[in-house]
């Protein structure tokens, strides 16, 4: 898993776009947006310059009783002006060639979505916020819905601001039985250098969205091929050192994906269990 590039800050300024976005309203909304402008930036002032506190942030009031500035709110996101679209094609062209690939969420499917870190329906002022719009996949959107915290903690990885993705925390393990493929296993261990608060968000990122089940599932279509490739390779006399060596450099060269790549973490175990493979049968 790595993260995501932000777009705001010095190359877009979020107050600006958010003013921009509001001036392109027409009519009755955009007079009551504009009345509401000072108290919205207010809003992106908290989340953008205190974000270790975000999580015990009080509802929206916006959310609570002012139901036509929360429906204005939304409508900036939904029908989206010309300012948003521009910042909603920069959000996702200026993302790693990982990252225009695969969700960070996941690391399984396209983004093809934003998702709203913390949600519209309980905060709509932060709808088009660019640090709250995080690209992902229709699945992991729908998913995680407007849920982000629960009793006060947050539930799952914020891909611009959370910094510990370079601590390795997700292994993977093979078990082996008396059946033709091994089984596989995905399990989170924290790693010493992280706060049992972060890596409580990451064992909740990865429960919400059932990862551990689906990078399982992924992972028997490709291991079952590479017990092929290696059973193979054997038999054509090459040594198990070579072959581990091939299998190793599969792992080396996928690390743009960072350190907790579930395929990093298939081939390492792989390479670490050639033997037993040999053995298979
Ligand atoms: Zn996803």
């Amino acid at each position: 898993m790595i993260n995501c590039n932000y777009v705001g800050g010095e190359n877009i300024d979020e107050t600006l776009r958010f003013v921009n976005i509001i001036n392109e309203k027409n009519g009755d909304r955009g007079i009551r947006l504009t009345s509401i402008q000072q108290r919205v930036l207010n809003r992106y002032d908290f989340y953008l310059n205190h974000f270790e506190e975000i999580e015990n942030m009080e509802n929206s009031i916006f959310s609570i009783q002012e139901t036509d500035y929360k429906n204005d709110l939304k409508h900036c996101y939904k029908v989206g002006t010309n300012t948003f679209r521009i910042i909603r094609g920069e959000i996702f062209n200026s993302q790693s060639n990982q990252l225009k690939a695969y969700c960070p969420y996941c690391l399984l499917n396209t983004p093809t979505t934003l998702d709203h870190y913390i949600g519209q329906t309980e905060f709509p002022e932060f709808s088009v916020l660019i640090k709250n719009l995080i690209p992902c996949c229709y699945v992991c959107n729908k998913k995680k819905d407007d849920i982000w915290r629960n009793n006060n903690r947050r539930r799952y990885i914020h891909f611009y601001n959370d910094n510990f993705l370079n601590n390795r925390f997700l292994y993977a393990n093979l078990e082996f039985n008396n059946s033709d493929v091994p089984n596989i296993n995905f399990e989170l261990i924290k790693p010493p250098n992280l706060t049992d608060y972060e890596f409580e968000i990451i064992s909740w990122h990865f429960e919400d969205l059932d990862l551990r089940n689906k990078y399982i599932e992924r992972s028997n279509a490709i291991l079952s091929s590479e017990i092929q490739i290696i059973l193979h390779s054997y038999e054509r006399g090459n040594t198990i050192d070579t072959i581990r060596e091939v299998v190793r450099d599969k792992y080396i060269y996928t690390t743009g994906f960072g350190l907790n790549y579930w395929q990093n973490c298939l081939y390492e175990t792989i390479s670490n269990n050639i033997e037993n493979i040999i053995n298979i049968n």
